[in-house]
């Protein structure tokens, strides 16, 4: 089976569950390993509804700790941490001192605009789809710049509530940002968690995957747990998709150096 890389605690203020039970879920369903990717910190007040504060960190880092203890699988100790202009310097002084062992990027902000948050839809009115799009790879291409990301999170998250883009439009304004992810080394995740938003489809799309297959970038995969029953979920379809897409290898991480490792047999 895979690994999942992407889960979350209730720090972040939106998730439930202990550590101990999302690592009990991942055994039960045979996975690898797991990494807990909680969200980074915010000093200077990147949206703190949604993460824990910088004191916490050490409760973080103990609970995770804690649940890797007595795991029947390798527990990794992660992070998901937004990229944000007005983060950057606090980024760049913080993560590399951590220790993680993988450090995912997102983007979740256009400006002050959290596009990806149910209570900021009316944000979508009055802009044009594709302003948004350009804009949201510019910022994960910058992101990719920084050299700070091993991983980028759920790429294509602008569908999240079917703000689509036509295929051509979409090839046009990715391909910039993938070729800065390549140059970066950096993975991309297949993130399982749109299937349960009203886009109804994984992060990123075929297309997109098959554009990242091209350049070489290796990926990840991830549910984006934020209860302990989403572990691991629809991990046969993100299989799937990464087989269909022309990969036969994924990453695995222990601190921040990537793995090869074969992709499990379809079933
Ligand atoms: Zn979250
Ligand atoms: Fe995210
Ligand atoms: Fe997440
Ligand atoms: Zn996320």
């Amino acid at each position: 089976m895979l690994a999942d890389y992407h889960l979350h605690t209730p720090l972040c203020k939106h998730a439930v569950g202990a550590p101990r039970e999302y690592v009990a879920r991942a055994a039960e369903l045979g996975l690898v390993e797991i990494a807990f990717t909680d969200h980074v910190p915010a000093p200077s007040g990147y949206d703190p509804a949604f993460r824990m504060e910088l004191r916490q960190f050490p409760a973080y880092r103990r609970r995770v700790a804690e649940a890797a203890r007595d795991a029947p699988l390798p527990v990794r100790f992660g992070i998901e941490a937004d990229y944000t202009p007005a983060e950057l310097p606090f980024l760049e002084r913080w993560l590399p001192e951590q220790g993680f062992d993988l450090v995912l990027g997102s983007v979740h902000y256009i400006g002050d605009w959290g596009f990806d948050n149910p209570d900021n839809q009316a944000g979508w009115v009055g802009r044009e789809v594709a302003s948004v799009w350009r804009e949201y790879f510019g910022l994960v291409g910058a992101l990719a710049d920084t050299r700070l990301f091993d991983v980028l999170g759920h790429l294509d998250l602008p569908k999240k509530f079917g703000h689509r883009l036509a295929e051509a439009a979409l090839r046009e304004l990715a391909q910039p940002a993938l070729d800065r992810l390549a140059a970066a080394g950096m993975a991309l995740e297949i993130n399982t968690a749109g299937l349960r938003k009203p886009v109804g489809e994984m992060y990123p799309s075929l297309l997109l995957l098959e554009l990242a297959r091209q350049r070489e970038i290796p990926i990840t995969f991830g549910s984006d747990a934020h209860a302990p029953a989403e572990v691991g979920q629809a991990f046969d379809q993100a299989l799937a998709l990464a087989r269909a897409a022309g990969y036969d290898a994924y990453c695995r991480f222990a601190g921040r150096r990537a793995q090869r490792t074969p992709l499990p047999a379809p079933k």
